[in-house]
């Protein structure tokens, strides 16, 4: 019954619901982006530094539309027809992905391919911003807005999305990183299956499960929402989808910097002029903000994981164990490995501490999130040290590096979620949503930058240059997001009381 549900310390079923749509979505999305860079180079024959920036403007704009998203979700959708809708636009764009690798072999004289990539990877930018936001709130509308199991339910939604990501890469890179360029459509046609069945579940299971503690539906088209507003909502999509497939086209043109500027001054300001809140939301706001700024930092070195970190793990490393090599991109599991297993033991650590009155502030946790990822880089500054032409550098380093890497994600993304859900004004709850996104859309574009910028010991093209700095070998590069992290973190500890 209703009413016992809101007291009992089992969760609602809503929320296995939502646990298993966002499982076969993340599926879908880390699955996809574990090999797209390296489809790019091997398929499309594209170099390391243009297939790096493409991604880069690829994950930005993915976290630029979950903005939109939410918007058209308030005022027109709800979130269940928003959910739907991306689901399927992520699952067409994947079976686009795979008929564009069905291609390969004559894609140098075949233009279809190159469209059919820009037109996939459009429509999961589109869908994403649909589906993200809208899933990620909806967790929560199932509780009362002061039941304390709404932090555990969010840890629960967080172990779904890595068991996804878990199980997608594992058979992306198995099926699809094979080092035959014909054998990347399997992966995306097993991302385009994984996204059809979280989309059948999810709308399968929606009526039954999807309400709050006393019964009523959550997440229904609003009333009085016609189809046609609907579609005209569509207009800022489209949009955004020519947008996006223009600048993909031309990954060297850095649109999306200005973009994502007018985004976060338009947003300040329109919060900022609101009269109808105190100085003390104000306040929590410019927290929000302060925050977001820092964690820019954490993904942009977090996220050279699918781009030069995978470059690293196939062509520096040793990636044989028991006689047989392992694909390149399989390394990239091992955060999702770390975070399912250490989810449960960060919970466990945070509650012990909390007894003792020990628990540290949310922007501390941040910064020691920071912290824990330039020791993963410093780690493999280490493994890379005065290495000789021609040597292969232990995967220990590596495997290292992700283990500091996902605690430190542990110490920085879930707090950082609960943090901005606790400051937001009600009334802008899911617009500062959007600016925790929009903070990794930042931070995606300057990884896909960075990631350009990776010295190719194979190589023999001009070493890359950054700020002045020369950037001469891997102990160079991998220099650059030890430092900057760490100042990242000081700093962020530095300021911390004030927050
Ligand atoms: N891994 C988490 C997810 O996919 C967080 C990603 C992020 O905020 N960059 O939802």
């Amino acid at each position: 019954p209703p009413h016992l549900e809101a007291t009992s310390a089992s969760h609602p079923r809503g929320l296995y619901l939502l646990f298993a749509t966002e499982m076969w979505e993340r599926f879908s999305y880390y699955g996809m982006r574990a090999v797209l860079v390296l489809f790019l180079i091997d398929a499309m024959r594209m170099d390391k530094a243009f297939a790096s920036k493409f991604y880069g403007g690829y994950t930005s704009l993915i976290y630029l539309t979950p903005l939109i998203g939410a918007y058209i979700s308030d005022r027109y959708w709800g979130n269940r027809r928003s959910i739907l809708t991306g689901g399927l636009l992520m699952a067409l764009g994947q079976f686009t992905l795979f008929f564009s690798a069905s291609n390969y072999g004559s894609i140098q004289d075949h233009p279809l391919s190159h469209w059919l990539l820009y037109l996939g990877l459009g429509a999961m930018i589109v869908g994403n911003g649909f589906f993200k936001p809208n899933i990620s709130s909806m967790v929560g509308t199932l509780y009362r807005p002061d039941d304390k199991r709404k932090d555990a339910a969010y840890t629960i939604f967080y172990l779904g999305i890595n068991l996804g990501s878990l199980i997608g890469n594992t058979i992306t890179s198995t099926v699809g990183d094979t080092g035959r360029p014909n054998d990347f459509r399997w992966a995306f046609l097993a991302c385009g299956l994984a996204m059809t069945l979280g989309t059948v579940i999810f709308n399968w299971g929606k009526g039954r499960y999807l309400h709050t503690p006393d019964g009523r539906p959550v997440g229904e088209t609003p009333a009085g929402s016609t189809l046609v507003n609907g579609l005209f909502a569509l207009l800022p999509v489209l949009l955004v989808l020519v947008l996006g497939i223009l600048y993909l086209d031309s990954a060297k043109l850095p649109v999306i910097a200005p973009l994502l500027g007018l985004a976060v001054v338009g947003i300040a300001l329109l919060i900022f002029t609101d009269k109808s809140l105190t100085a003390s939301d104000l306040q929590g706001v410019l927290v929000i903000f302060v925050v977001s700024f820092f964690v820019v930092f954490f993904w942009a070195a977090f996220e050279q994981a699918p781009a030069s970190l995978t470059f690293f793990a196939k062509d520096s490393m040793d990636r044989t164990i028991f006689g047989h090599e392992l694909p390149p991109s399989l390394f990239q599991n091992l955060n999702a490995f770390f975070v399912v297993t250490g989810a449960p033991i960060m919970a466990l650590v945070w509650t012990a501490l909390g007894k003792r009155g020990l628990e540290p502030p949310s922007p501390v946790k941040m910064a020691l999130g920071l912290a824990l990822l330039a020791v993963g880089y410093l780690v493999m500054c280490f493994g890379v040290n005065n290495l000789q032409p021609g040597v292969k550098v232990s995967m220990f380093f590596l495997v290292a590096m992700y283990f500091f890497h996902s605690y430190g994600e542990l110490f920085l993304s879930p707090i950082g979620l609960s943090l901005v859900n606790k400051l937001a004004p009600a009334k802008f709850a899911s617009l500062l949503m959007g600016v925790w996104f929009l903070a990794n859309a930042g931070a995606n574009y300057l990884a896909g930058y960075m990631s350009s910028l990776y010295p190719d010991p194979t190589s023999t093209a001009p070493k890359p240059v950054l700020l002045g700095f020369h950037i001469d070998n891997l102990y160079d590069f991998f220099l650059i997001f030890v430092v900057s992290a760490a100042v990242a973190a000081a700093i962020l500890l530095v300021i911390s009381p004030k927050l």
